[in-house]
């Protein structure tokens, strides 16, 4: 059976050019960036050079960015070394409730500590807004987190107007960009944003590889404390051969110019296909600004755990929003916060694609899914 991927959310597939980069790597660039011998140098030149790319990327200076074993250190990160510099004030903190476990579980285990979270729900779109932040601002509110893309969703948030209102009020905003890395366009060097954090294995780069952007890096507490990496602000041995692959795969991305066309083609055709095998389907976030990159759709009537694994069984991966702990479906979280009917929570299915998603996978997925749901 040749098996359809089609929850490149959660993870996708290594690109052929971070492969490949990432074996050179290993093979020949063994060295300790920190060593100040040959071997050494050849590495700290070429983590430098993974750096510039990201850099060019993103638009922003090299500096001010630094590589993490991923987005759940980064998102860690920020908001542990943050809230210690606050010990002695009386500092309020907002966060969208429909943020990835790595800020949200971050959060409340700040607010058990004692911090003055808040939670933020999204309005009925699934959208975090301006208005939404304002809401809830109070005078000493000093941070702000608002994710870019909605990692069940694919529902895309105002990070600009966010960050503005911020700047406004000097109040630090910090955006989890990672489902928008290379499947949303954006320039940050035009947008008002203290941090972002981004993840290399949700854009085909390898896994425990990701950076950090800090505006003013000097500002902000490294959270790992060791040797003087990373500019003295993250402890650790590089992960060289994942920065490798990283950068590999941001160069590619770069050359795939009708990549982001294509997916969103792929979407519509999915979800257009679904809509006329079951009318009463239900496409969230419709209304909002979406990612050509996800795709969560309820099934009112259906199990979504059952219809997930009927697909898994025709060799379909998709995924499903709840989750199951000790025996109990959970619901979605995320989803909960939207205020959508209980039936759409409890029915509702994420499809995500990624760049090498074909047209005749989403055909054979549609055939499939014809097959099961009638
Ligand atoms: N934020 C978002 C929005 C994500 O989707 C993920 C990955 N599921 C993370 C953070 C965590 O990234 P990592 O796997 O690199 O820790």
């Amino acid at each position: 059976m040749q098996r359809i991927y089609l929850d490149n959310a959660a993870t996708t597939p290594l690109a052929p050019a971070a492969m490949e980069a990432m074996q050179r790597w290993n093979a020949e660039v063994f060295g300790n960036p920190s060593s100040i011998h040959h071997f050494g140098q050849v590495a700290r030149a070429q983590v430098e050079e993974c750096r510039d790319v990201l850099a060019q990327f993103l638009h922003v200076s090299a500096n001010r960015l630094f590589f993490t074993s991923g987005a759940t250190e980064g998102n860690n990160w920020i908001l542990k070394s943050l809230a210690l510099g606050w010990q002695n004030e009386q500092k309020h903190v907002l966060i969208s409730a429909i943020e990835h476990p790595s800020v949200y579980q971050t959060a409340q285990f700040l607010k058990q500590q004692g911090l003055d979270v808040e939670f933020v729900q999204p309005d009925e779109q699934g959208q975090i807004t301006v208005n939404q932040i304002e809401k809830h601002c109070k005078p000493n509110t000093a941070f702000v987190s608002v994710m870019f893309v909605n990692n069940e969703t694919g529902i895309i948030n105002p990070i600009t107007e966010i960050g503005q209102f911020c700047q406004e009020r000097q109040i630090q905003f910090h955006c989890d960009a990672v489902q928008a890395l290379g499947k949303v366009p954006f320039d940050l060097s035009t947008m008002p944003v203290d941090f972002m954090t981004f993840s290399a294995h949700k854009i085909h780069g390898p896994k425990g590889i990701g950076a950090v952007y800090i505006k003013e890096p000097a500002r902000l507490e490294p959270f790992l404390h060791g040797g003087a990496q990373e500019a003295g602000r993250r402890a650790g041995t590089e992960n060289t051969s994942g920065i490798a692959g990283f950068a590999a795969t941001l160069k590619w991305i770069q050359t795939q110019h009708s990549a982001l066309q294509t997916v969103k083609a792929l979407q519509l055709r999915l979800e257009q296909g679904i809509q006329s095998i079951k009318k009463d389907v239900q496409i969230i976030g419709a209304q909002a600004p979406r990612s050509a990159f996800i795709s969560q759709i309820a099934f009112p009537g259906v199990n979504a755990q059952n219809l997930v694994m009927r697909l898994d069984l025709m060799g379909v991966a998709a995924s499903v929003g709840s989750a199951c702990s000790s025996g109990t479906v959970q619901p979605s979280r995320v989803l909960q916060q939207m205020n959508l009917d209980q039936e759409v929570v409890n029915s509702a299915i994420r499809f995500s694609f990624s760049y090498f998603t074909k047209i005749q996978e989403i055909d054979k997925t549609l055939k499939i899914l014809q097959k099961l749901l009638t």
